[in-house]
């Protein structure tokens, strides 16, 4: 199992790296680069699935679900994650991490034996819904077995599940960890963790949950971070169980960020932001959008004014029953309803390719939602849309979003509906 030696281990390696961002005049954590970007001690680069040594059935299986060419990550990430070793990859919302790990675990499992080998973690039940399906379709001629061990389903039937020999887990930290207790996930031949959002995964809410899961690990697991985003406090608290790992940052040039455009909406008083919402309805159904609030109770409340008035709306927030989660993913995914309200349960890493509108209805309490909120649009270099709803108390918070991400968020112009 993991324990403090490892730590040792690892932070040994640490104050041992020659290359540190101070001597450049920085003093964030080593690793980081001003900006809240990871600085890339990686820069090997494989730009064709063929050229990676992927096994024969694996590479049919990317190919049958649509890919042609790796992207940007998956160019850079997808080879060391095989050789096993420590990865933390940084690149932009929609531009393929999901893929990245998953193609990464399949290359990596024993397909003669029936155990968990791979153990991925994410925020929320519907992220970990999603990747499981991007497991199981890009595992296809491999008939993996690839089980997601979330919260709010039946226990007993996970625990069955489980029983019956599965092969990768994606998971929420509660019930993982609940398995792991209750022995019915058996944490012996996992040799593969990897946390995707791992910015949010190792932040406030989930980090003790993150740390009880990881302590029942095998010392010798490889570890792989995804995320968007990653805050410097946060790389810093990954040096204490990582093994000299790979960093790897797409930059923000490279991404495909750049296809969403930006605009605010001055709306002087809160009450307005409804009317504004109404008249901008065509617009959202023109493909589908998302609508964020801050709130659950905001969401209730909205769905109800925009439902009264006759416009028809979807909605979802944590506090819902999973099976109408569910139900609410499954429309909104094959495009049966097209707006949808949430709150940040849908902020990352969610993935609809016809969502090309986000519109904030309320602006994001913390700097890094933004960008996941307005990544759920102009998914893998697609167009994208975002709207903010801006009072006269949230010009601050706009501009700090601008200065933030060197971006510049236009005012709303009349044609907004040409550009969708
Ligand atoms: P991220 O995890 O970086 O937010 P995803 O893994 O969800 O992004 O990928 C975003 C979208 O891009 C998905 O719909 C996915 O199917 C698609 N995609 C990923 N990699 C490729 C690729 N190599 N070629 C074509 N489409 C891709």
């Amino acid at each position: 199992m993991r324990n403090e030696a490892s730590v040792n281990h690892s932070e040994r390696s640490r104050t041992e790296r020659s290359e540190r961002p101070e001597e450049n005049g920085y003093d964030g954590p080593a690793g980081m680069a001003p900006g809240g970007v990871i600085e890339s001690n990686w820069d090997q680069i494989t730009d064709s699935f063929d050229d990676m040594k992927l096994r024969e059935k694996l590479l049919r299986g990317i190919f049958a679900y649509g890919f042609e060419k790796p992207s940007a990550i998956q160019q850079r990430a997808i080879i060391p994650c095989i050789k096993g070793r420590d990865v933390i990859a940084q690149a932009q919302s929609g531009t393929g991490k999901t893929a990245t790990f998953s193609i990464a675990i399949l290359q990596q499992l024993d397909m003669s034996l029936k155990e968990c080998q791979a153990l991925v973690l994410a925020p929320t039940r519907e992220l970990a819904q999603q990747s499981q399906k991007v497991l199981i379709a890009l595992g296809d001629y491999m008939d993996v077995r690839c089980h997601a061990c979330i919260g709010g389903t039946n226990v007993r039937e996970d625990i069955h599940r489980l029983e019956q020999g599965v092969q990768v887990v994606v998971g929420t930290p509660g019930r993982v960890f609940d398995m792991i207790n209750r022995k019915a996930l058996s944490t012996r031949y996992i040799k593969m963790f990897c946390l995707d959002e791992a910015d949010e995964m190792l932040s406030r809410g989930f980090k003790d949950q993150i740390y009880d899961v990881f302590r029942n690990l095998e010392d010798s697991i490889q570890v792989i971070l995804l995320s968007a985003t990653m805050p410097s406090d946060v790389l810093e608290v990954t040096t204490r169980f990582m093994r000299d790992p790979i960093r790897i940052l797409v930059k923000k040039e490279e991404l495909t960020l750049e296809g969403i455009r930006q605009f605010y909406v001055e709306i002087e008083k809160e009450e307005w932001k409804l009317d504004t919402l109404c008249d901008l309805y065509e617009t959202l159904t023109i493909t589908q959008a998302v609508i964020f609030c801050n709130t659950r109770r905001k969401v209730e409340w909205l769905t109800e004014k925009m439902t009264a008035r006759d416009f028809t709306i979807s909605a979802i927030h944590g506090e819902l029953e999973q099976v109408r989660r569910d139900v609410i993913m499954r429309e909104f995914r094959s495009g049966s309803s097209r707006v949808l309200i949430t709150t940040d349960l849908l902020a990352r890493g969610i993935d609809v390719q016809q969502v090309s509108l986000v519109i904030n209805y309320d602006l994001p309490t913390n700097r890094e939602n933004y960008i996941h909120r307005i990544g759920r649009g102009g998914r893998f270099g697609r167009k994208g849309v975002a709207i903010n709803f801006i009072t006269a108390d949230d010009s601050r918070t706009m501009k700090d979003i601008e200065e933030f991400y060197n971006t510049e968020v236009e005012e709303m112009p009349m044609n907004v509906a040409d550009l969708i």
